[in-house]
């Protein structure tokens, strides 16, 4: 029995489940990932294409989708929170490509009709294509509850017309979701999701280069100039219109959790170099983990990862009842943001530990802790910034959707 199975906690049910895709994301990432490649992804900002197919064939990639839209079909969410760990703790930017090439394929799972579902899901999950959610616009960013992106119904069709900036896989992706105002004047009452092809009349993506971090999974603005959309290809059918809004907050509280597994495998990975750099760095005699102030970082680092993976694996576990519609989204809500915050900031203090132990070498590129504070950095933003997040939190208490 894994010990880490053991220590947090998990169900009696899921334990094999759980050991075993540790085990296989393990040796996926020992028998693909290497360091050149890590630095030439980084370095050229390319998405590492066949490593995300050979994880898609291997199950990694919607590991909790059922079989028959292609999934692996496993029964619990903390199966994809151990994949999303054990791949970022071998290689932050690696491991984080590979997880961020379905972003918001979970709208279309959760939403979905059962014809979009069976189109569009296994292409992604085999690791054939990836996928897109683009909520952000440049005048809208935290707030969305009001949106430039319009889409006018025109018979049997809708026009787009409107900016989405900052979206993950645009660059890539044959296809995905888009969030417009269907009625303005009703704001997020008035909001649908479309799924929208990217070489479709008008539609023009254009990639976003230079980010500090997870260089490898890119970014760009997808521009709609009256673009024709059937109505068909609203999320979940007709009966739909007008819950874009909701669904896209809906979803975010998956997305907000799976972030936590992110932010966990990115500080094992800063982690992992420190402590054993702390054991051969000999200064004043002795190796740097005998001084008591670099025992004092460690702890430290130990605590947070420690009761990170508790609140990460707690909260995929309730993802199981919310998928389910167990959990009232509120309550979902408060849970997830809660896991991210806690945990992303103290990626944060984890990873910067980890540069001051490697000393130097911490601020090198070489010794690889670098990176993984660069690639850390935007889980602070992304999926809601910590601001939001700690404002999500207090509303649903003040709102007895979570009590202590
Ligand atoms: C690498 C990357 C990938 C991304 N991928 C996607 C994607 O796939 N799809 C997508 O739709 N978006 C994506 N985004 C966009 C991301 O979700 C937004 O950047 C984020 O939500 C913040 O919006 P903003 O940048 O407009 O900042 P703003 O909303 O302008 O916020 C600026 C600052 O003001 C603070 N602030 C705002 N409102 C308040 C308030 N009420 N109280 C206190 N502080 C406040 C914020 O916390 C922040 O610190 C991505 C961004 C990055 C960097």
């Amino acid at each position: 029995m894994s010990q880490i199975t053991d220590t947090y906690l998990i169900p009696e049910q899921y334990k094999s489940e759980v050991d075993l895709v540790r085990k296989t994301a393990r040796e996926f990432a020992q028998r693909y990932f290497t360091k050149e490649l890590a630095h030439k992804i980084d370095k050229e900002e390319a998405f590492p294409w066949d490593l995300y197919k050979k994880a898609g064939e291997l199950g990694l990639i919607g590991s909790t989708i059922p079989t028959e839209y292609g999934g692996a079909g496993f029964s619990t969410e903390i199966v994809s929170a151990v994949i999303t760990e054990e791949l970022i703790r071998a290689d932050t930017t690696l491991g984080q490509c590979i997880l961020s090439g379905a972003f918001g394929l979970g709208v279309l799972y959760l939403f979905g009709t059962e014809e979009q579902k069976k189109q569009y899901i296994p292409p992604v999950v085999r690791g054939e294509k990836t996928f897109f959610l683009a909520l952000t616009e440049p005048e809208h960013g935290s707030d969305i509850t009001e949106l430039s992106t319009v889409a006018k119904k025109d018979g049997d069709y809708f026009i787009l017309k409107g900016i989405k900036t900052f979206i993950t896989n645009a660059p890539t992706a044959e296809y995905g979701i888009v969030l417009a105002q269907t009625e303005p004047e009703k704001k997020y009452r008035g909001q649908t999701l479309f799924l929208i092809h990217t070489d479709w009349p008008g539609v023009e993506i254009k990639p976003l280069k230079g980010k500090m971090g997870q260089r490898g999974s890119p970014i760009g603005e997808i521009r709609l100039d009256n673009v024709k959309v059937p109505k068909e290809n609203i999320v979940g059918g007709e009966k739909e219109y007008n819950m874009g809004f909701y669904r896209a907050l809906q979803y975010l509280n998956i997305g907000r959790t799976h972030v936590g597994a992110v932010a966990l495998g990115m500080m094992l990975n800063a982690f992992d170099k420190a402590f054993e750099y702390a054991q051969k760095r000999i200064q004043f005699g002795k190796p740097i983990i005998e001084h008591q102030l670099i025992q004092q970082k460690l702890a430290e680092m130990i605590q947070l990862i420690d009761l990170s993976r508790l609140a990460v694996y707690r909260a995929h576990l309730i993802l199981d009842d919310y998928i389910k519609g167990l959990v009232e989204p509120r309550t979902m809500a408060a849970i997830s943001s809660i896991t991210k915050t806690f945990v992303t900031e103290s990626a944060t203090k984890v990873i910067d530990h980890a540069i001051q132990i490697l000393g130097g070498g911490g601020y090198m590129e070489e010794f690889e802790v670098e990176r993984a504070w660069r690639d850390h950095r935007v889980t602070r933003i992304y999926e809601g910034t910590t601001e939001i997040n700690l404002l999500t939190i207090v509303d649903a208490v003040r709102r007895g959707y979570f009590k202590l």
